[in-house]
C-alpha cells in the first residue's frame, strides 16, 4: 500500500534532515554531543559565578536546558526513526490502523509515527 510517490519521498526526507541539522545545531549551543551513545547529548554546567544568587541562576538554567535537551533529543530519534521508514518503505503508513497517514500531518510533522485518528 504505497501511498507516497517516489517525489513526495524524497520531498519529506529532505525536511527530515534539514529539521534534524537544525535540532543538532540547537543542542549543540548549550549542550556536548555524546560520542559514545547515538544521538544522546549532555548539557553543560555554565558557571556563571560563586555567589548563592548565582548559583541559584546556574541551577535554573541548566534545568531548563536539560528539560529543553530532552525534547529535542526525543524529537531527534523520531525523526531518525522516520528516516528508517522511509529507507524500508514503511514511511506514511500508520502502524496502528494501517491507513495512509495524511499528507497535510506530514508536512507539519514529517516525523509522525501516527495517524491524527490513533495519535488520540
Ligand atoms: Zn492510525
Amino acid at each position: 500500500m504505497a501511498s507516497l510517490t517516489s517525489e513526495q519521498l524524497e520531498h519529506f526526507k529532505n525536511k527530515l534532515v534539514e529539521k534534524k541539522q537544525h535540532i543538532e545545531s540547537q543542542l549543540q549551543i548549550f549542550a556536548k554531543k555524546n560520542e559514545n551513545i547515538k544521538n544522546d547529548y549532555e548539557t553543560v554546567f555554565e558557571q556563571i559565578g560563586d555567589g548563592a544568587e548565582e548559583n541559584a541562576d546556574e541551577v535554573m538554567t541548566y534545568e531548563d536546558n536539560l528539560a529543553i535537551e530532552h525534547e529535542l533529543e526525543d524529537n531527534l530519534t523520531e525523526i531518525e526513526e522516520a528516516l528508517g521508514r522511509i529507507a524500508d518503505g514503511t514511511y506514511g503508513i500508520c502502524p496502528d490502523c494501517k491507513e495512509p497517514i495524511n499528507i497535510d500531518r506530514l508536512e507539519a510533522m514529517p516525523e509522525a509515527t501516527l495517524c491524527i485518528k490513533c495519535e488520540k
